[in-house]
Parts: C-alpha cells; sequence; structure tokens
C-alpha cells in the first residue's frame, strides 16, 4: 500500500499556481503578493521630527552646560504635524514642533520639550546637541526605486500598511483557491433536521468548510448527498465546473453503497491513488480531471479531518503560492506507553505540552477515527511509524502542530 509520503508527494507534484487577481488592500491580507513593490518615493518623504520639542541650530548650543544655559528665543509660529513653514530658523531662535512635523529650513536638531526649561518667551538649554539630534531623515525607510515587497511574499498587517505609505490601494495576488464539499451518505441529515432512528447529522461538510476557510480558501459547502449514481454525479460533475479542488466525504470505502469511486471515474477523471497505509484515513482517494482536483475523502470524522490536514491543506496553500505549505512540526516525549496494532503508519491525536525545556505528547484518548472529540482535543497530530510495537514513556515522536501548544502541564508526567 502507499505510503503517507509518497501519497503526500503525488498530491502536492499536481498542485499549479493559480492566476493572480487585483484585489483592494484590505482584502488583500494572508494572501500572496503577485507582484513586486517598488516604491516611486522616499518613505519618510521629508526630514521630521522625531520628538515634541524644539528644533533649534546645534552650533547655537556649542558650551551650553547647567551654569551656563543658551537661551533661544521661541519664535510665535509654531509647526505641528501636517504643516510646513516659508520660514527658515535663525541663529538664536527656535521653533516649537511636534512629532512628524517637516523639519524647517536652518534647523539641524530637535531639542525634546522634557530637556528645556521655558521661560516667557525663551528656552533655556543647558547642554549642547549634535547635529540630526532627533531627526527622522528622509528615505530612512525606504528610498524611491527600491523593492520593498518581492514577488510570492505572505502579506501580513505590517504589509498592508506599508502598502498604504506607499499610496496602494490596489494590490495583484494569488486568487483564493475554490473548493467544493460533498458528503454523500444515506444515513446523513443536516443539522436543523430531526434525527430519526438509524441516521446521524453530517459533520464531515462543516468540518470541511471550517478547514478551507481557516486554510485561507474559499469554501463551497454543496451539502448531503444520497448515495445513488445519478445525485452523487450531478453534485460532482457541477462542483468539477465551479471549483479548482472538489472534496467528498465518504463512499470510498469497500461497502456495497460506496459509489463515489465509481462515479468520479466514470466522469473521466484520473485516479492517481486509492489507499494509503495510514491510520486513519486508508480509504483515501485522489484523482486528476483536467486541471481540478478531487479527493475522496473517507467518510469518518477524524480520518476526514485529517486527510485534509496532512494532504488537502498543504496542495491548497501552494496553489495560493504561499511559501510555508506545512504545518510546524516539533519533536516531543510521548508521556505515557503505547502500544500499536497497525502495519500502517499511525495519526495519533495529541496534547502537546511544554514542561521545562521538554515538550510531552499526550493522547487524546480513544483514537477510533469516528471519536471527532479526539480531533477537538488536540493541538498535534503526533506520527508513529509502523517498525515497532511497544513505546515507552519518554520516547520522541514527531508532531504536526495543529494549534497553540497549550500550557496544560497537569495532562502530563513529571519532566
Ligand atoms: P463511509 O465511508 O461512507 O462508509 O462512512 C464511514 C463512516 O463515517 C460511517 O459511520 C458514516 O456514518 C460516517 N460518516 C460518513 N459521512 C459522514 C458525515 N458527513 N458526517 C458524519 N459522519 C459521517
Ligand atoms: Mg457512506
Amino acid at each position: 500500500m502507499l505510503s503517507p509520503e509518497r501519497a503526500l508527494q503525488i498530491v502536492l507534484d499536481q498542485a499549479y499556481l493559480l492566476e493572480p487577481v487585483e484585489l483592494r488592500l484590505l482584502d488583500s491580507r494572508g494572501m500572496t503578493l503577485a507582484e513586486e513593490i517598488v516604491s516611486d518615493m522616499d518613505i519618510p518623504p521629508f526630514d521630521n521630527s522625531a520628538m515634541d520639542g524644539f528644533a533649534i541650530r546645534s552650533p547655537d548650543t556649542l558650551g551650553a552646560s547647567l551654569h551656563n544655559p543658551v537661551r533661544l528665543k521661541v519664535l510665535e509660529e509654531d509647526l505641528p504635524a501636517g504643516h510646513t513653514t516659508q520660514k527658515s530658523l535663525m541663529p538664536g531662535y527656535a521653533f516649537q514642533i511636534m512629532t512628524g512635523a517637516p523639519i524647517p529650513a536652518g534647523a539641524d536638531a530637535v531639542i525634546p520639550v522634557e530637556d528645556v526649561e521655558m521661560r516667557n518667551e525663551e528656552i533655556w538649554i543647558s547642554r549642547p546637541y549634535k547635529t540630526h539630534t532627533n531627526i527622522r531623515d528622509r528615505g530612512e525607510e525606504v528610498w524611491a526605486g527600491e523593492v520593498v515587497l518581492t514577488q510570492g511574499k505572505t502579506i501580513y498587517p505590517a504589509d498592508i500598511g506599508l502598502l498604504a505609505s506607499l499610496g496602494r490601494s490596489k494590490v495583484a495576488v494569488i486568487r483564493k483557491a475554490k473548493v467544493a464539499v460533498i458528503a454523500t451518505g444515506d444515513e446523513l441529515i443536516d443539522i436543523e433536521e430531526n434525527l430519526q432512528p438509524g441516521l446521524i447529522r453530517d459533520s464531515n461538510s462543516y468540518s470541511l468548510t471550517a478547514q478551507i476557510a481557516e486554510a485561507g480558501a474559499i469554501p463551497q459547502r454543496v451539502g448531503i448527498v444520497a448515495d445513488q449514481r445519478e445525485l452523487v454525479r450531478q453534485a460532482l460533475e457541477r462542483s468539477l465546473m465551479e471549483c479548482d479542488i472538489v472534496l467528498t466525504s465518504g463512499g470510498v470505502s469497500v461497502g456495497k453503497y460506496d459509489l463515489v469511486k465509481e462515479v468520479v471515474e466514470e466522469l473521466g477523471a484520473e485516479l492517481k491513488f486509492w489507499k494509503v497505509s495510514q491510520k486513519p484515513g486508508k480509504p483515501l482517494a485522489f484523482w486528476t480531471y483536467g486541471q481540478k482536483l478531487v479527493f475522496g475523502l473517507p467518510g469518518n470524522p477524524v480520518a476526514v479531518m485529517f486527510c485534509f490536514e496532512r494532504y488537502v491543506r498543504p496542495l491548497i496553500l501552494k496553489m495560493m503560492g504561499r511559501g510555508e505549505i506545512f504545518r510546524p512540526t516539533v519533536k516531543a516525549a510521548l508521556a505515557h506507553d503505547l502500544k500499536i496494532k497497525t502495519e500502517r503508519t499511525q495519526f495519533m491525536r495529541v496534547i502537546v505540552g511544554r514542561k521545562g525545556e521538554v515538550l510531552w505528547a499526550s493522547s487524546t484518548g480513544a483514537q477510533g477515527s469516528g471519536i471527532l472529540r479526539s480531533m477537538s482535543l488536540a493541538n498535534g497530530i503526533a506520527t508513529i511509524p509502523p517498525q515497532k510495537e511497544i513505546w515507552k514513556q519518554g520516547e520522541l515522536v514527531e508532531v504536526m502542530l495543529i494549534r497553540e501548544i497549550e500550557e496544560r502541564p497537569e495532562r502530563l508526567p513529571p519532566a
């Protein structure tokens, strides 16, 4: 059976970069920049004051001391941020100036207001100041012609601010992937319907939709489709037309009513793999249909979410041009002994906690692939390779972090 590593490689080999679109600045957050941003101006655009204080000529302060202060006459006109003056500063005078205001001609330093003594219309200065003190230079942050943001960069809030200061109201980014979600199963009802004997609520289309949104893509929740060839085919055809990636849940196992695989292939999709040597998520299927990519995810609620995390999320991020497509991984010590009863790689839902210098990973409890709570409690998924059966407390395992490391040392053994 295909190894999880090989399966991931096959999936990622099918990734292609989605096209750029132009978006309003604030809509670009979290997306991939599709152009190089070159500044057409200096930032700051003019020399300005870094402090509220007094703009002076530094030679005027030569020899100033506590016992022999220099006295400068404060001009009547002051300089708030946003204002310029035509006057230039003459020796023996000072302009009162606020943070961000342009430095007037003649001045070459700013003395903070708290460092002078005000006496009538004068300031008394008790030490010398060097030229340039408390002045922010034109272009000290960005020069005209400089590359400020490189193509392919993920846009974070600071980048949004930079783009705003450059006057960019629109920006070219790689568009978001559109991902359809089809939940198959005769036993499924939607949230607001009444439960009848033998039926369960569809949770997969909800958890998947949330996962797609969390990855920064656009989910299209098609909803529940009964296990009937014609209905499954219609839902697939529509989704393939409207979306880049189609996810089905359920119906890819070997049960009598597991129709998804047959129907996808009748449509002419090319099977890339079916079944991966992993637990949960063994009956995972993956097809290409022209440029479109189709995943037949297993029906079990944990398996479906795990397969999304492990295979679909990196694919989506790669297609959206993201530099880092994988969750961070850490090495953590097992918080308890473990007995593995499978030849497949086991992906165990764990809680990772920090105790002293050591990261510990503790199982979230029953690991059945239908037990969604094991996923809800987890902040990590540990990879337990199939080579051996007995694992001892303290042995290191690799954990993919799906959320922050929580401070829950009470679940972990004493370090
Ligand atoms: P299947 O692969 O279709 O046989 O489904 C495997 C298991 O997952 C069965 O117990 C289903 O009832 C359950 N299941 C399938 N689809 C969903 C869903 N959308 N939400 C919750 N459970 C599901
Ligand atoms: Mg089913």
